[in-house]
């Protein structure tokens, strides 16, 4: 067994610093409010990040990458 099998994990996205330029188009396509622009670019809050990913597609940038987190 791997530690990926035993360990509490899940999916969020998170953004490239260097290419947001804080346009919002992903901001209203989060059902669960995840996104906010603090500062002229956008942060996701991965408490609230459940990585449905809808987000991902609305960045020109693509900007948007998900990640698997552990949560231990
Ligand atoms: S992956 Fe889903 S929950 Fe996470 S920021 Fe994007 S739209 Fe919101
Ligand atoms: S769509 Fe892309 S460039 Fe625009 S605010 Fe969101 S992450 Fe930044």
């Amino acid at each position: 067994m791997t530690d990926s099998e035993v360990r509490p994990y899940k999916f969020v996205v998170r953004i490239k610093d260097e290419l947001c330029t804080g346009c919002e188009n992903c901001l209203p396509l989060c059902p669960y409010l995840a996104m906010k622009n603090i500062g002229n670019r956008v942060y996701v809050l991965e408490e609230k990040c459940r990585g449905c990913v809808r987000c991902l597609p609305a960045c020109p940038e693509e900007a948007i990458y998900p990640v698997k987190i552990y949560l231990d």
